[in-house]
């Protein structure tokens, strides 16, 4: 995921919000990078403009080489559909499906071969193989967001956006949940790009940037084992 001098502003030209100021970042395939800051920093609008939820008012945005920015909102839809996945503070699955007919869905969305074999194994790696056919009210906060983890990881996506996805659950729940992300980064060679303002599940991240007033004020990696003395 890379973004060049993104900039975006709210509001009427001569008297603009700016909630993102000049970033330029490039996030690593096969990495889970956490974004940090104060309300208000731009962490969400951060997160719409590099998954091309939302475009910049200026500066582009690539994931895997494809331009997300300049283009119609028809192909980007169409981009997003194959390559990205979403996971929300709120899980947002559909009230009237199953887990398994929620997992399915992208695919579905994406107009790809639905099989629900291979969904039921996606559900059963986050620990509901039993839950499968339950609807998503029959299920604790914790069963929901694996189900929402289960959906994004189904369609194999390059990049898993999530907004807050612990921001709901209780510190069990949130530790599973983060761990089944850092689980699918590790496995199944993910890119996840997480927003929290909780540094317990920015630690499960490789990389945290830190965003102040739309701009971005600094970074930290995970030290690896031979940088510790
Ligand atoms: P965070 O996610 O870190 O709380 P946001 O990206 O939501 O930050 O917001 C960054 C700034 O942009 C804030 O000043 C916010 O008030 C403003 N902002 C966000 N969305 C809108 C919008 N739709 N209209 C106007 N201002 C907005
Ligand atoms: P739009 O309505 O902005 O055109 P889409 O419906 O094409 O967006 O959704 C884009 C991506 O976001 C898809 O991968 C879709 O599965 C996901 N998505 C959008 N809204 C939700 C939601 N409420 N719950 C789960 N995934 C969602």
């Amino acid at each position: 995921v890379r973004l060049v001098s993104v900039r975006k502003t709210y509001g009427a030209a001569d008297n603009p919000v700016v909630a993102l100021n000049n970033v330029t970042v490039g996030l690593p395939a096969g990495t889970f990078t956490a974004v940090m800051g104060p309300s208000g920093s731009g962490k969400s609008t951060f997160l719409h403009c590099a998954a091309g939820l939302d475009q910049p008012t200026s500066g582009r945005v690539f994931i895997d080489g494809a331009e997300l920015t300049g283009g119609d909102e028809t192909a980007l839809t169409k981009f997003r559909r194959q390559r990205v996945g979403f996971v929300f503070q709120q899980f947002n699955l559909l009230p009237t499906l199953t887990a398994l007919q929620n997992v399915a869905l992208p695919l579905r969305l994406a107009g790809r071969r639905v099989d629900l074999r291979h969904c039921r194994a996606v559900l059963a790696s986050v620990g509901l193989a039993e839950r499968a056919d339950h609807l998503p009210a029959e299920l604790s906060g914790g069963q929901q967001q694996r189900v929402a983890i289960a959906r994004a990881i189904a369609a194999q996506p390059r990049v898993i956006f999530a907004d807050e996805p612990t921001g709901a659950l209780d510190t069990t729940a949130a530790r599973d949940v983060l761990g089944l992300l850092r689980q699918s980064v590790r496995q199944g060679g993910q890119t996840i790009v997480m927003v929290t303002h909780d540094p317990v599940a920015a630690s499960y991240a490789d990389a945290v940037l830190f965003l102040a007033d739309g701009q971005l004020v600094g970074s930290l990696t995970r030290p690896t084992a031979d940088a510790v003395a």
